[in-house]
This record gives structure tokens, C-alpha cells and sequence, in this order.
């Protein structure tokens, strides 16, 4: 890559006020809330790929805040109030979301979502069955809904569902089109005056104390004032810390299915597997509880192992009944860590990390970038 002109240099890149390393829905999120904030801030967003292709465009499109299975995981290593913060977190995210791009350009369906329980869930299903009142009333308080949590068993056959003994059902979940979301965001981003960049892969980032110095890997040297880091799960290059670990996610969809009974959100074998349906078709996806190792990397790609086990659900599980074709395949990668709580913290003086969105990043994406944008005020 040759060297920046004297033009590029003047035009593209001077005086630039914060540049913001990744377009996913946190670094578009925080982006907007800063021009919101100041119209006249110089804000520039870097992106290494020709789209965000991180999570943002690549995921499942559930507007979820959590299964009970999840919840009650979350209860054993964190405490009520922390898990509860999360839980409003969530909802106010998708709350927020919801009213940045409008639900006909997300395409919003508030078709409920739906935990699956086989029979070896049994003990599972009774722990979250004698659980739902303590946790209706909790989710009230933060959504304002009544009984949230329903057992819905009499949907399994609706549904054409094998092999599975229980449904719980949340009313509270939708569905979003995710390309759609992403698409409405970087329409917004660019209306505001924020400039995207895609193609650039940031290699270093120095911050001098007076400036931040931003090595691309064309080689081009940039240097802004401050910087909000957002790319999630790979975020170790630049972050250099253990504290964000990649999760790879491989999704199916199939091609569109005749008569297809199922609508809503599905959560199985504790939120590990996702499925919904989508203009006739089943997207399906997750599973890398069955290959932890394998799944733990932030390369993209598709396995063997993962997707015989997806095909395998779809089958015998979610359509025994229905003749389907895969369509396509593709992957994404979650940033996870040893808790659910992301991480939004000042990782130098003119640095701010805004990243480890965990599994519900679609929920939690516009929030975590407006507080990475809220601490960036404070040092601008
Ligand atoms: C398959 C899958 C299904 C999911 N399903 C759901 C769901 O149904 N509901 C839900 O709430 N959440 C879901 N999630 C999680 C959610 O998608 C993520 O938490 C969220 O999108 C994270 O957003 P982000 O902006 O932090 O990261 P990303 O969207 O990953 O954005 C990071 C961006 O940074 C860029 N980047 C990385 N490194 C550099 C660099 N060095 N220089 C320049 N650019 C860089 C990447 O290209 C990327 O575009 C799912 C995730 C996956 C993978």
C-alpha cells in the first residue's frame, strides 16, 4: 500500500477528534451518541472489513435479555443484583435500539421466544418450573409485563416439534432482522457526518499522552486525539489482555420451507443452540459447547463436528416432519469472558474500551457504546 498523500492526509485525516476501531453495533452505537452529544466533534470510525463482518451482521437477530436456564446458570457464579442490572441493561439497550432505527426498519417481530426441554432437561425443567414466579415478578420490575415466563407445553405439536418434553415461553422476546439493523445504523452514522473507513486493519494503537498515534496495516501512521477501541472478540490485538476470549458461532439457514409452523425464538440445550424462523426459513445456529476448543478462536469458518450436529437438531428435532435444504452457511464471533458483564473502561489516558459483549450483544450493543461514548466526554 503506498504511502497517504499530502491530500488524503489533509482531507481524510487531520484534526480528527475520536476515531472509533470497529462498525459493529458498538462502535456505529458510540459513534452516533458522540455526534448526538457534539455535531461538531471530528468523529471517524475504522474498519478493517469491506462490511462490519465481526458479530454485528453475522448473528441470530434475537431481541432477548434471557432464557431461565441461562438466568439460573448466571444466578450460581454472580449475585442477584448483578444478574438483574444485566437483565435491565439488556432490555433498555433493545429499548434504545428499538427507538434509534424504528421497529419497520428493524423489522421487529414480537413473536415471544421459547426455551426447548428434552427429557434428559428434566431436572432443568422442574428448577426453572418452581422458579418462574420469582422471576416474573423480577423481570416486572424492569419491563413492566406481567408472568413474562408461561410454561407452553400445548405449542410443541404446533410447532412439529420431536423429542422435546417442555416449552417455556417468554413473551417479552422479538425479532429483528439483523442486516437490516446493521444497514439503519450505518445510514445514521453517515447522516451525522461520521465518517466510515473500511479496509483499514488498525495494527497498534500508542496513545503519547497528547495525541494517539493509530498504525494501520498498510503501513499509514494516524494520529488522533482520542480512541475508543469496539472490536469485541478480537479485541486482543490491540488490547493485549486475557479478560476478552473469542467464541466462534457457525450458523445454518435453510432454504424456504413450505407451510413452516414455527414462529419466534428458540433457545436449546441452555442457550448453547439458537434457532428462529426467517422469510419461511429455519436459521439455526451455536453449538460450540461441543467443541469448546475448537470454537474458542476468532478466525471465521466452519467445522465438520458443529455442523453435522445442526443438521443433525434439524432433523430429528425441529423439522422431523418437513422435507429442507441448506441454503447457506457462515460464521461470527462472540467476545465472551469469565463473566457476562462487558467490559467499558479507560485502558489509557486518551483510550476507552468499549468490548466482551457476550451472547446477547444485540441487546446490550447500544448501551455499551453510548457508556464507552460517556466516558470519552469526560476526557475530551
Ligand atoms: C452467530 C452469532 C449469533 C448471535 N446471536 C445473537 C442474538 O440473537 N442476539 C443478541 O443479542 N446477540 C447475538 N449475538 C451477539 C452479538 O451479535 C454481539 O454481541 C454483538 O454484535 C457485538 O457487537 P460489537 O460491535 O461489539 O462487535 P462486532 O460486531 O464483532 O464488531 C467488531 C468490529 O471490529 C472490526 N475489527 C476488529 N478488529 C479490528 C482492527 N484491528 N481494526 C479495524 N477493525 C477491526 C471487525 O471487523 C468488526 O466489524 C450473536 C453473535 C454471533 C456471532
Amino acid at each position: 500500500m503506498p504511502n497517504l498523500s499530502y491530500w488524503e492526509k489533509e482531507s481524510f485525516f487531520k484534526n480528527i477528534d475520536v476515531a472509533i476501531i470497529g462498525s459493529g453495533i458498538v462502535g456505529l452505537s458510540a459513534a452516533i451518541h458522540l455526534k448526538e452529544y457534539s455535531p461538531k466533534l471530528k468523529v471517524i470510525v475504522l474498519e478493517r472489513g469491506s462490511l462490519p463482518i465481526g458479530a454485528s451482521t453475522r448473528n441470530a437477530g434475537f431481541a432477548c435479555f434471557g432464557s431461565l436456564t441461562e438466568l439460573l446458570d448466571d444466578l450460581e457464579t454472580q449475585s442477584e443484583d448483578e444478574i438483574f442490572a444485566l437483565v435491565e441493561k439488556r432490555w433498555k439497550g433493545l429499548e434504545r435500539l428499538r427507538k434509534r432505527v424504528g421497529d419497520q426498519n428493524l423489522k421487529y417481530k414480537p413473536w415471544g421466544g421459547f426455551e426447548l426441554f428434552r427429557n434428559e432437561d428434566a431436572e432443568s425443567f422442574e428448577k426453572c418450573a418452581s422458579q418462574i414466579d420469582f422471576f416474573n415478578k423480577k423481570i416486572q420490575t424492569i419491563t413492566g409485563q406481567k408472568e413474562v415466563y408461561k410454561i407452553a407445553d400445548e405449542k410443541i405439536n404446533q410447532f412439529g416439534f420431536q423429542k422435546i418434553q417442555h416449552l417455556i415461553h417468554n413473551q417479552a422476546e422479538g425479532q429483528i432482522h439483523t442486516g437490516e439493523m446493521m444497514y439503519a445504523l450505518l445510514q445514521i452514522a453517515r447522516k451525522k457526518g461520521i465518517k466510515i473507513f473500511n479496509g483499514i486493519f488498525v495494527k497498534k494503537i500508542n496513545d503519547q499522552g497528547k495525541d494517539v498515534k493509530i498504525e494501520t496495516a498498510e503501513g499509514w501512521n494516524l494520529s488522533v486525539k482520542k480512541v475508543l477501541v469496539a472490536t469485541n472478540g478480537f479485541a486482543k490485538t490491540l488490547i493485549k489482555s486475557n479478560k476478552v476470549i473469542p467464541a466462534r458461532n457457525q450458523v445454518i439457514i435453510t432454504k424456504p420451507i413450505k407451510n413452516l409452523p414455527i414462529q419466534g425464538c428458540f433457545h436449546y440445550d441452555k442457550g448453547y443452540v439458537y434457532f428462529r424462523n426467517i422469510d419461511g426459513r429455519i436459521l439455526l445456529g451455536g453449538g460450540r459447547n461441543l467443541a469448546k476448543e475448537e470454537e474458542t478462536t476468532a478466525e471465521f469458518g466452519t467445522t465438520e463436528t458443529i455442523q453435522k450436529a445442526l443438521k443433525d437438531l434439524l432433523k430429528n428435532v425441529i423439522l422431523p416432519h418437513h422435507n429442507f435444504e441448506i441454503e447457506s452457511i457462515w460464521s461470527g464471533i462472540l467476545g465472551v469472558g469469565n463473566t457476562k458483564q462487558p467490559i467499558v473502561e479507560l485502558m489509557s489516558e486518551n483510550v476507552v474500551v468499549s468490548v466482551r459483549l457476550g451472547g446477547m450483544g444485540v441487546a446490550i450493543g447500544s448501551l455499551v457504546g453510548e457508556e464507552g461514548a460517556s466516558l470519552l466526554k469526560t476526557i475530551l
